[in-house]
């Protein structure tokens, strides 16, 4: 098995001739917590359209787990193992929380939702929605719908339903974005804790968490790698340090 679990060379994305995302090539290790940075508009949230499929790259090509995933489709490469936590709006917020865990791990199994016919189905997608609320901290809020949980806990229940596809690699978008300090810290945690035994690659503003998680950073500017390292290299690196005051 490969060190790299995710793999790109010459990645390239271009609107209308705009580069917003420019031979980008990036080697993620298996195992690691690995931090995608950069100012706004520096191409992150292109970068993960087009890992997870959502757009087709203009150049280049994307590897996971040794195999080319370039020409792929959405589905294709989260059953895969390569799942992208949904953003909050992709979250059903007139479900209550164990209804959108369990639509998440049936999405999973790929079928139809006949588990709302089988009780037995339905205990088994319910216990297996309960543990991993569990692992979330959202034991106690089953019962509420989506739209009643305060901002932190929804960005708790968005990993739990990325966790239903059983991914191998999670790619996390600012999952802290707009927290309280309280569930930064919530959120750093549990980070930690769902990449045990995975790969996660981050997207994240908050440089504080980014350096408490993060193995290695890969900083992004103008749709270009600009520096690439641990926390402490890249931010003594003049180059990521101007990027941020001129951003
Ligand atoms: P980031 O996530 O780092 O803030 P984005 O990936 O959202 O950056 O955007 C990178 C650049 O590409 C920006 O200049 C943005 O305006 C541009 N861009 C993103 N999506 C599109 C699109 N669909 N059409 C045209 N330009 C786009």
């Amino acid at each position: 098995m490969s060190d790299t679990i995710l793999e790109t060379n010459g990645l390239t994305k271009e609107f209308m001739g705009f580069v917003a995302v420019g031979d980008v090539s990036l080697k993620v290790r298996r195992g690691s917590i690995h931090g995608l940075i950069g100012p706004n508009g520096a191409g992150k949230t292109t970068c993960f359209n087009l890992l997870t499929k959502f757009l087709q790259p203009t150049r280049g090509s994307i590897t996971y787990d040794g195999r080319d995933i370039t020409k792929l489709k959405p589905a294709q490469v989260a059953r895969l193992g390569l799942v992208r936590s949904f953003q909050i709006s992709a979250v059903f917020p007139h479900l209550t929380v164990l209804e959108n865990v369990r639509v998440a791990l049936q999405r999973q199994r790929g079928g139809s939702f006949d588990f709302w016919r089988s009780d037995s189905l339905l205990r088994q997608f319910d216990d297996r929605a309960r543990a991993l609320l569990a692992d979330v901290g959202l034991t106690g809020y089953e019962t509420l719908t989506a739209g009643e949980l305060p901002y932190g806990r929804k960005r708790a229940l968005e990993i739990a339903t990325t966790l239903a596809m059983e991914p191998q690699m999670m790619l996390l978008d600012e999952p802290t974005a707009g927290m309280t300090h309280e569930d930064v810290d919530r959120i750093v945690a549990l980070v930690k804790r769902v990449a045990v035994g995975r790969t996660v690659l981050l997207v994240e503003h908050n440089l504080k968490v980014v350096s408490g998680l993060c193995d290695t950073i890969t900083v992004l500017t103008r749709g270009r790698v600009l520096a690439e390292g641990d926390y402490q290299s890249v931010a003594r690196n003049p180059e990521v340090i101007a990027a941020y005051l001129g951003s």
